[in-house]
C-alpha cells in the first residue's frame, strides 16, 4: 500500500501534526495527483476537535477537502484526466452513482446516504476506517469526483473555490440571486467572502451582515454595495423586510430572528453555516406573518462544482488567500476561531 506524508489531529484536544497515512493503489477508475495546495476550511476545525455530534471523529484525522494539484497517475479506463494535468477535488469522493440525486448531479444528497466525504466518512474502498483528506502530499480518487481547474488562475486562490466557492455559488444559483434582487451574505470568513464575490459578480444588489467593523473597507473591496455591521440594532432595523435572499455562513450559534425580520414576504434565509451548537430556535411568528423560509444547503454537486470552476476562470474569480506552511495549521485555527481569516488560509504542501 503506498503511504504518504500528511497531517493529522489524534485526539479533540492535541495539536495538529506529521502523520504517515496509507493511500489505495490506483484503481481502473481513479486518478492520483500530487497535492500542491490545500485550503483550510473552517469545517476542518470542527472536525479536528469533535465538535459535531452528529458525526463523530475517527482518529486520527487527516481534514482537508479543498484540493489542487496535478495528476501523476491515471487508471486504465479514466478519460477526462492524463499524468501532469491540473486537478481538484472538494469535500466528497465519491457516492451510490445511481439514485435520483446522484442522477441528478447532486451527489452530495445521495439519496442512499452514500456520499462519501473526503474525510472522517467510512469509504467501502478504503485502505484504513475512514477516508482521509487533503493535508497530504498526495490523494487517489474516483475520476467522477475529481475536477479541471484552469492554468490561467493562481492556484492557491483556486483551492477554496472547491469547498468555500461551491457552497455560496449553489445557493445563490438555487434561489435565483442576480440583477434585481436585494441579496444578504452573513460572515466575512472564507465562505462569506465567496458568497460577497459571487452575489455581486451574478448582478445581485449585495449586502454583507459582520460582526466585525475592521471588515468594513474589504467587504466593499470585495464587491459588497453595502456593509451593515450586524451588531448595530439601529443599523440592521434600516434593512427591515427589503432582502429576497440571505445566506448565513456564521460557524457559531446565534439569534436567527434578526436576519429572518429582514426578509421580504416570500423570501429564504439560508444556512450554510454548521455550527457545533443549535441555534436558538426561531420566532414562528417572524416566519408566518410573510410565509418566510429557512433552508439550508450542502456544497453543491459535481456537475455545478465543474461549472463554477469553469465560470470563475471565465470572470477571473479566486479566494482571497493567506498562504501558510503545513507548521502553522495550528496557529492557523486559532486565528480562525477569532475571525482573523483575510480570507481563507491555503496550506502550500510542496513544504509538507
Ligand atoms: P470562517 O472562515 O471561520 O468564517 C466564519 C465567519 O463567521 C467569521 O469570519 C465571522 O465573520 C463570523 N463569525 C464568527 N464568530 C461569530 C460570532 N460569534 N457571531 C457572529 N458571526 C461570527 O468559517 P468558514 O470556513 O467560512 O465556514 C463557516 C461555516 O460554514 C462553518 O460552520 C463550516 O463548517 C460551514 N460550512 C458549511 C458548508 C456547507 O456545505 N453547508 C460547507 C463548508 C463549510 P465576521 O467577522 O464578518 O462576523
Ligand atoms: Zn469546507
Amino acid at each position: 500500500m503506498p503511504t504518504v506524508k500528511a497531517i493529522a489531529a489524534h485526539s479533540a484536544t492535541s495539536p495538529l501534526g506529521p502523520h504517515t497515512i496509507a493511500r489505495r493503489p490506483v484503481g481502473p477508475d481513479d486518478v492520483e495527483f500530487e497535492i500542491l495546495y490545500c485550503g483550510v476550511c473552517h469545517s476542518d476545525l470542527h472536525t479536528a476537535r469533535n465538535e459535531w455530534s452528529a458525526w463523530p471523529t475517527v482518529y486520527p484525522c487527516v481534514p482537508g477537502h479543498e484540493i489542487v494539484g496535478r495528476v501523476t497517475n491515471v487508471g486504465a479506463k479514466v478519460t477526462r484526466f492524463r499524468v501532469g494535468d491540473l486537478a481538484a477535488t472538494g469535500c466528497m469522493v465519491d457516492s451510490c452513482g445511481t439514485c435520483p440525486s446522484c442522477r441528478d448531479g447532486l451527489e452530495q444528497y445521495c439519496d442512499t446516504g452514500g456520499t462519501v466525504f473526503t474525510y472522517n466518512a467510512p469509504d467501502p474502498k478504503g485502505t484504513a476506517p475512514v477516508t482521509y483528506g487533503g493535508y497530504a502530499k498526495s490523494i487517489v480518487v474516483k475520476e467522477h469526483f475529481v475536477l479541471r481547474i484552469s492554468d490561467k488562475l493562481p492556484l492557491p486562490g483556486v483551492a477554496p473555490l472547491l469547498c468555500a466557492g461551491i457552497t455560496l455559488y449553489s445557493p445563490l444559483k438555487h434561489w435565483g440571486a442576480g440583477k434585481g434582487k436585494k441579496v444578504g451574505i452573513v460572515g466575512l470568513g472564507g465562505l462569506g467572502h465567496m458568497g460577497v464575490k459571487f452575489a455581486h459578480a451574478f448582478g445581485a444588489h449585495t449586502v454583507l451582515f459582520t460582526t466585525s467593523p475592521g471588515k468594513v473597507a474589504d467587504g466593499k473591496r470585495l464587491g459588497a454595495d453595502e456593509v451593515v455591521v450586524s451588531r448595530d440594532a439601529a443599523a440592521m432595523a434600516k434593512h427591515a423586510r427589503s432582502f429576497d435572499l440571505i445566506v448565513n455562513t456564521v460557524a457559531v450559534s446565534h439569534d436567527l430572528d434578526q436576519f429572518v425580520a429582514l426578509l421580504k414576504r416570500d423570501a429564504t434565509l439560508v444556512l450554510v453555516g454548521a455550527p457545533e451548537h443549535a441555534h436558538p430556535s426561531p420566532n414562528v411568528f417572524n416566519l408566518i406573518f410573510a410565509r418566510r423560509s429557512i433552508a439550508g444547503s450542502g456544497i453543491g454537486g459535481i456537475p455545478e462544482t465543474q461549472e463554477m470552476l469553469d465560470y470563475c476562470a471565465a470572470n477571473g474569480i479566486t479566494s482571497d488567500v493567506e498562504l501558510i506552511q503545513p507548521g502553522q495549521i495550528n496557529t492557523a485555527y486559532e486565528r480562525m476561531l477569532k475571525g482573523d481569516v483575510k480570507y481563507r488560509f491555503v496550506i502550500d504542501m510542496k513544504a509538507l
